[in-house]
């Protein structure tokens, strides 16, 4: 479908601001936390806060990259705020979370990209938490491998890094990062810890062809990654990156079937699915392989 039709039914969303969206909004005010539920302005905000399922963004919510797909604000972080992994922590148990989502903007400027506070947030989450499973969605690191081995160590239940397009695009919609070292770090996350699922993500609408996309899960299944998310792209302000064409359902269930045949545990696919959409059923199929 052409992005010269109106925006299709399957993406129009009911705003429902029940009770807990209240609650939880206030919580994370009270506790200077920022999630990527507001700051990406997912769409399935409603149906996730209802359900008290939420991501973490810590180290900032100012990010030292400008992708052009992205509404996080780009520009000179603030200090490291090392009690930032315990007051997450606080918040997963006051919202019962059973399944935490922590990701973080790109902190180039720190030498370790803001390894060790994934690591303090990942500690702090299972203190508190023993029965929350913790997955992380972690930039690059530069491709500082040492950075990748803190986060590992401290043995997140779910790695994931999301590779956002096709090779042929990559440079044009994410800014600094490299197709190739995105797989690389994925490849070197399943050797460190071979029995940590990780999991990668794409967006699709911003000028791939579909064989294209199928082409993405090939290069990941090559790099031993277990679960993948694909979802529509859609564009957060007029200053952001086009969107080229909308995917039918039909188009993301082919998408499915062909990722569950190439071997992948878990395949999230619709026109509505972000990255840690649905993520705590996840973590039960990663198990179950
Ligand atoms: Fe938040 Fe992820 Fe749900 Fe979007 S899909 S609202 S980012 S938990
Ligand atoms: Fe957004 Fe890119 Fe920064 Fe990630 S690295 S928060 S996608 S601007």
């Amino acid at each position: 479908m052409s992005t010269k039709e109106r925006k299709p039914e399957w993406l129009k969303v009911r705003l429902t601001t029940g009770e807990n969206y209240q609650e939880l909004k206030k919580m994370m005010r009270s506790k200077t936390l920022h999630t990527v539920c507001e700051e990406a302005r997912c769409p399935n905000i409603y149906e996730c806060w209802a359900n008290r399922t939420a991501t973490f963004m810590i180290l900032g919510d100012i990010c030292t990259r400008a992708c052009r797909f992205c509404a996080v604000k780009t520009g000179l972080p603030t200090e490291l705020d090392w009690a930032e992994p315990e007051r997450v922590a606080e918040a997963v148990e006051q919202m019962g979370v059973r399944h935490a989502v922590v990701t973080s903007v790109a902190r180039d400027d720190l030498n370790d990209g803001g390894a060790a506070i994934f690591a303090a947030t990942i500690k702090a989450i299972r203190i508190r938490n023993p029965f929350t499973s913790v997955e992380v969605l972690i930039p690059d690191f530069l491709g500082n491998w040492d950075a990748l081995k803190i986060v590992m160590d401290a043995k997140p239940d779910i790695l994931n890094h999301n590779i956002e397009t096709v090779r042929r695009l990559s440079d044009r919609v994410r800014a600094k990062a490299k197709y190739d070292r995105s797989l690389e770090l994925l490849k070197r996350a399943k050797e460190m810890q071979p029995q940590i699922p990780t999991k990668s993500s794409i967006m699709v609408g911003v000028g791939e062809t579909y064989e294209e996309v199928i082409e993405a899960m090939r290069d990941l299944r090559a790099h031993d990654v277990d679960i993948v998310t694909i979802g529509q792209y859609l564009q957060p302000t007029k200053k952001h990156l086009k969107i080229e064409r909308y995917y039918t359902p039909e188009e993301f269930a082919a998408l499915k079937e062909e990722g569950l045949k190439m071997g992948f545990s878990h395949v999230e696919s619709g026109p509505l699915v972000r990255s840690s959409y649905h993520a705590h059923e996840q973590v039960k199929s990663a198990q179950a392989h």
